[in-house]
Formats: C-alpha cells, structure tokens, sequence
C-alpha cells in the first residue's frame, strides 16, 4: 500500500533519511518509534507531500506519490490544528465540501456520525476554544476521517494532552484501528499507545530501520542494542 523506495532526505548537512526502505501493508496499523529527531515525523510529511524526497520514491499502491494519491491521505497533528474560527461541525465538513466537493447536507450528515463516534454529538456548535485538548484532539480526527482516508497518519496526538484526557482518544483510536479498514501509520514516543494501537512497530535510528516486528516481540525481546537502549530509556 506504502512503499519507501531507497528514499534520503537531508536538511543541509544534516541526513534525515539515509536510503530509506520501508513497506506499510493495506489494512495494517503501523507505529514508528525512534529517538528524537530520527526522522520520524519526515516520514509522514513526506507522505502529506508537505516535503519532497531528495532520492528514492514513494509508492501508494505502487504508483508514485501523487496529488490524487495524496488525497487519499489523512494526518492528526499533534497540536491539532483546528480552524479556531469555525465551529466543530464546519471543522469537519469544509474539506469534505471545498476539496472533494462533497455536497453541504451530504457532508454535514456524514460529520454529524463522525462526531458521534468520537463521542462530540453534542458539541456540534462549539467553538474549538470552548473544547478541552482531548476533545479537540477527537473533532481533528472526525475531520481526517471526513475525507475518507485510505490511509491515516497519527503524529504524537497524545503527546499535548493532560494525562487524564489521553485514554478518551485513544479509546477512538483504538475503536477506528479495529472496526475499520483504514491502514494507520504513528508516531509516538508512548510505549502503551503503541503497544495498544499497532500491529508492527518499527524502530528508526540514522535514518534507517533497526529493527521491526509485532509490538509484543519488538519490547520485550528486542534483537538489537540500539532499541534495548532507547525502550529502556523510554520507559
Ligand atoms: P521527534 O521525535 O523529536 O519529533 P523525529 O524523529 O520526528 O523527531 P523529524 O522531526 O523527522 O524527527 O526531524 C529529523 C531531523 O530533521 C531533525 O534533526 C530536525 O531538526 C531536522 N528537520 C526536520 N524538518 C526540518 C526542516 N524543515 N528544516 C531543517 N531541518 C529539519
């Protein structure tokens, strides 16, 4: 479904990506995992087109990386990123409207479920300012969905939230990764998301893969130094 073809990506001096081979299956949910500044958020903007490869390809299907394939792509930042000026449902429904060129009662229909599923059926009306981060964090992810993703990227959407409102999104995560077909590709740098949320989870260092397997082998009996090092410093 995703393929990284040999793909490097440097920032002046700095390689980012180092001949990068990586294969994300239909249907899989995948988490990166990696010391800061591995390169694991270039990943996704790659993936969003919202940076270019200095080498190498990127597939979608086997066919480059394109505007249209690009649509079929979703991400959830971690900040968010609402449009503080709209309301939740406008949220959620101005892409469908003005990119996909959804009809206005179709989409608001569709946001409508969407909403409900994240558990904000009642919130249709408030103002992004007036929610709390985890709610907010749940309307960015009924916004990606809206568009119909093929495929989802999750950037650290747990990581600026308060403690206490992490279970609630991951609760929609968790529901989306199992009652959907949606293939998920993550970041974080939480070991219980990961752990709770994929069902491969690769270990970046340098640019490159160390390592990957299911979440249960990978922690508990990681194969190489490099990733017994950073679970541990992470944990
Ligand atoms: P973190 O876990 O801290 O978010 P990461 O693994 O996601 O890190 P990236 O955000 O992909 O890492 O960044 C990898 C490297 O590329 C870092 O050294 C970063 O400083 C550099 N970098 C990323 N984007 C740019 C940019 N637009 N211009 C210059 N350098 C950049």
């Amino acid at each position: 479904m995703v393929r990284f073809e040999k793909v490097c990506k440097r920032f002046g001096d700095t390689v980012v990506l180092d001949r990068l081979d990586l294969d994300v299956e239909a249907g899989r949910h995948v988490t990166l995992i990696g010391p800061s500044g591995s390169g694991k958020t270039t990943i996704l903007r790659l993936l969003m087109t919202l940076t270019q490869p200095d080498e190498g390809r990127i597939l979608i299907d086997g066919a480059p990386l394109d505007a249209r394939a690009r649509k079929t792509i979703g991400m959830v930042f971690q900040q968010f990123n609402l449009f503080p000026h709209m309301r939740v449902l406008r949220n959620v429904t101005e892409a469908p409207v003005h990119v996909l060129g959804m009809d206005k009662d179709e989409a608001a229909e569709r946001a409508k479920g969407l909403l409900e599923m994240v558990g904000l059926g009642d919130k249709l009306d408030a103002r992004p300012s007036q929610l709390s981060g985890g709610q907010q964090q749940r309307v960015a992810i009924a916004r990606a969905l809206a568009m119909r993703p093929r495929v989802l990227l999750l950037d650290e959407v747990t990581s600026a939230l308060d403690p206490e409102l992490v279970a609630g999104v991951l609760d929609v995560l968790r529901d989306i990764a199992r009652g959907t077909d949606i293939t998920m590709v993550c970041v974080t740098h939480e070991m219980n998301f990961a752990r709770d949320i994929s069902d491969l989870v690769v270990m970046f260092d340098g640019g490159r893969v160390v390592e990957s397997g299911p979440p249960e082998a990978l922690f508990h009996s990681p194969r190489h130094e490099r990733t017994r090092e950073f679970l541990s410093a992470v944990r």
